[in-house]
């Protein structure tokens, strides 16, 4: 089935009820007002050129015309290049010109940058993008108006898509290095959405808070797809996450789940709002993106009332979950692991270095098998058979272990491994350990290069508001006789906030970068 069809089967079912909700502007769709926008918009591109294939990028934050665009190109097989918010001239140049994009749809201007002016300047270079439409202005409204009044045939035209065409090109985000374009496909992410929201019992009467960017699969497949495929209504808090709008739009919206990567947890858990919020609607969600830790879990789970929160593992590559706990798996479970495999997916955890499968318990890297696995990198065939082998095993570049039950517990990054004295340490473990610290916030753990030891342990944290930032020394004497001596973290760098992706990922390359300097 194409992304489409799949939403005229849910508009055939639940036409009335609500299927998004944009809080910040008060505007509200049905899933039958839904359906008769995403059609003026797909009629709309038609009118201005755009063909089945042709890329057409969307640089905006979360809005209700991202949803529409997002439905409108699938509904006539064009590919939806979605451009990170955050970047700037040189990064939009990039995407525009590696996905050979024809038209691009923008707002004016976001968080103070010129979007308008950094259009102009890839134009400049990459004449093929013709095309700009701007989000709030006369030439939105004159694409949506034409469309409305268009001809075209668009069930036709969907009838001759096929399920496997790409329709999607999503850049990694660029935690470990520079993005890639992901290439994904109806099949990719119309299944993994829908398996998403079964996991989590999603019906019409699921309200979900997604205050996680559309722009990537967080937002536009386990949001926003999870969400169609099942009657459930979209909700969008505010364009760029705020803890406190999130926390007031669950309220009000009478939210039933919620969405977010640990850091945006750790901000609401700490936001004043959290005391007047009314979240007893809130009975599910999603964690994903990075580890969550233990702590934040729990306070999740006593303190937001996400009794049956789920932890979700996956990569843009595999469309994106792979693994995923249960509602009903045990907190232990919730706390310690991802999950288990998706419906009709495979995991496997293999030796790094020589490719065979491990037994249970042991530590390797992770590689993922079926349906979600994406047609490959946009334009970069060897990049894609570095990561797709020849048997389809997308080898996820994560280090991992899978217990009897299939329950698995990610250790970290290869990359982000840190290899002291010929001992294998993983910085997740640390960070954990240093979170019980009873005035630290947030930690991360990096290798630094260090010429007797190879590397040394860098521990960096934020702090309580009011206290007196932990020095090494301070921090030795908390580990002293409770962590090995070798895990214990020999440099400490206290920090208002660690450099991140707009995912709100830690960039631990940027740290690493950082850190000489630091030192020195
Ligand atoms: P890039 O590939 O450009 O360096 P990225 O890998 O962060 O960036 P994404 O595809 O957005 O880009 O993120 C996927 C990665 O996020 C996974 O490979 C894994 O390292 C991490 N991740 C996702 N979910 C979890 C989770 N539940 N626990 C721990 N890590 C996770
Ligand atoms: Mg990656």
């Amino acid at each position: 089935t194409t992304i489409g069809t799949n939403l005229r089967e849910t508009v055939a079912r639940h036409a009335t009820r609500e299927a998004l909700v944009d809080v910040p502007s008060g505007r509200r769709w049905t899933y039958a007002e839904l359906l008769r926008d995403v059609d003026a918009v797909a009629r709309g591109l038609l009118q201005r050129g755009v063909e089945r294939g042709d890329r057409v990028g969307i640089w905006a934050p979360n809005s209700p015309e991202w949803v529409l665009l997002q439905y409108a190109t699938a509904r006539i097989g064009a590919i939806l290049v979605n451009v990170n918010p955050a970047y700037r001239a040189h990064e939009l140049a990039y995407v525009v010109g590696q996905s050979g994009m024809r038209t691009i749809v923008a707002v004016e201007e976001f968080k103070g940058a010129d979007y308008v002016e950094m259009m102009g300047q890839a134009q400049v270079e990459h004449p093929s993008l013709e095309d700009v439409v701007l989000i709030g202005t006369a030439s939105w409204d004159d694409l949506v108006a034409g469309g409305r009044d268009g001809v075209d045939d668009l069930d036709l035209i969907e009838s001759g898509l096929s399920a496997t065409d790409p329709i999607n090109i999503q850049y990694t985000s660029g935690t470990t290095g520079f993005p890639k374009g992901a290439t994904l496909s109806h099949r990719n992410i119309l299944n993994n959405g829908w398996f998403v929201g079964e996991l989590l019992g999603y019906t019409e009467h699921d309200r979900v808070c997604v205050p996680v960017p559309f722009y990537h699969c967080f937002g536009m497949v386990m949001g926003n797809l999870a969400c169609t495929s099942h009657g459930s209504t979209i909700v969008i808090p505010a364009p760029g996450f705020d803890p406190g709008a999130t926390l007031r739009a669950v309220t009000d919206e009478r939210c039933t789940s919620l969405y977010g990567v640990p850091t945006m947890f750790i901000a609401m858990l700490n936001d004043p709002g959290l005391a007047s919020a009314g979240l007893d609607t809130l009975r599910t969600g999603i964690m994903a993106g990075s580890p969550c830790p233990v702590e934040t879990m729990t306070q999740v789970i006593e303190r937001m009332g996400m009794a049956e929160v789920s932890i979700c593992y996956g990569m843009t590559e595999t469309s994106p979950v792979s693994l995923q706990t249960r509602p009903h798996d045990s907190l232990e479970q919730r706390v310690s692991t991802v999950g288990r495999v998706g419906p009709h997916l495979e995991v496997k955890v293999v030796d790094p270095t020589s490719g065979a499968t491990l037994e249970r318990g042991e530590v390797g890297e992770l590689c993922t098998r079926g349906y979600s696995v994406m047609i490959g990198y946009w334009g970069e065939p060897e990049k894609t058979d570095e990561a797709i082998d020849g048997d389809g095993w997308m080898h996820t570049g994560d280090l991992g272990t899978m217990d009897a039950d299939g329950y698995v517990s990610i250790t970290g990054r290869i990359k982000d491994l840190v290899i002291r004295g010929g001992e294998n340490i993983y910085p997740r473990e640390i960070e954990e350990f240093l979170l019980q610290h009873p005035d630290v916030i947030d930690v991360q753990v990096i290798g630094v290069p260090d010429a007797k030891y190879g590397e040394e342990l860098m521990a960096w944290l934020r702090v309580r508001e009011g206290a007196t930032p932990p020095d090494a020394a301070a921090i030795r004497e908390f580990c002293a006789g409770r962590l090995a001596h070798f895990k214990t973290p020999r440099y400490v760098h206290c920090v208002d906030d660690f450099p991140m992706t707009i995912t709100g990922k830690v960039r631990k390359v940027e740290m690493r970068e950082a850190a000489p300097a630091i030192l020195r």
